[in-house]
């Protein structure tokens, strides 16, 4: 666990998304909760961290997908925290609905795992949408961008310019920055791609991602980088050529 900003920490996960912990005093919350096998280890983490899993007051949920939403379930039957989420992906969170498009059959088995380990959510306690101020963190503004899934949000946080882009865009250490890659995981990619120009509109002096490393220096400089899915392709289509070329030399 390490600090991004006075009372943001990160928390890295071996398989699941990150989780950003938000101390409020005498209570804290928590963005996402990676992947329902690791939730052992992510207590162990918050309390290493110096915190009580007791006072976990709500988890915000930035979209559905399993290596967001995975630990939720545990962390509220032995926590009673309450569970926030974007209203159009809550069907999808409580597995009532299977999302349309190319993650759909991803989602099924997604959904029938999460089922065998017990590990559904029974429901969500605060219902977001657009322009929600969620007292967290000084104040967090919801802003949907429903290109990756239909209820996705990014969190906004304008006092210290802190933008929490969920899976809009990811820091990919071997990559750079990249928006909605890989894109089989979105519902949408030219929503996605809109989204990502919509977030970067927004002042930015901290940027953090559902995936990679926070930027705190240089930060709208290097926001301008991201890649869309079309130059990712294209690039692995020039370096392939590239490695091709140099054998044939
Ligand atoms: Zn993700
Ligand atoms: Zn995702």
């Amino acid at each position: 666990m390490f600090k991004v900003f006075e009372n943001l920490y990160l928390i890295e996960n071996e398989m699941g998304a990150n989780v950003y912990l938000i101390n409020n005093g005498k209570s804290f919350d928590l963005i996402d909760t990676a992947m329902f096998m690791e939730t052992d280890k992510l207590i162990a983490k918050i309390e290493d961290g110096g915190f009580h899993i007791e006072n976990l007051n709500k988890i915000i949920l930035t979209h559905c997908h399993c290596d967001h939403i995975g630990g939720a379930a545990e962390l509220v039957k032995r926590t009673g925290a309450k569970v926030a989420a974007h209203t159009k992906d809550i069907p999808y969170i409580l597995h009532e609905k299977v999302i349309d498009g190319s993650y759909h059959y991803m989602m099924i088995q997604e959904q029938a795992y999460m089922k065998q380990y017990n590990c559904v959510l029974e429901k969500v306690d605060i219902v977001l949408s657009d322009k929600n101020i969620i007292d967290t963190l000084g104040g967090l503004e919801v802003i949907h961008v429903p290109g990756h899934t239909p209820g996705s949000i990014a969190l906004y946080q304008s006092e210290n310019q802190i933008m929490f882009f969920g899976d809009v865009i990811r820091n990919k250490h071997n990559k750079g920055l990249v928006i909605g890659v890989p894109d089989k995981f979105n519902y949408d990619t030219n929503q996605t791609i809109q989204d990502a120009q919509h977030l970067m509109e927004y002042p930015i002096k901290y940027a953090v991602f559902g995936h990679g490393l926070p930027l705190t220096e240089n930060v709208e400089r290097l926001l301008i980088t991201a890649r869309t899915p079309e130059e990712v392709k294209a690039s692995r289509k020039k370096s392939k050529a590239h490695r091709k070329l140099a054998k044939a030399e």
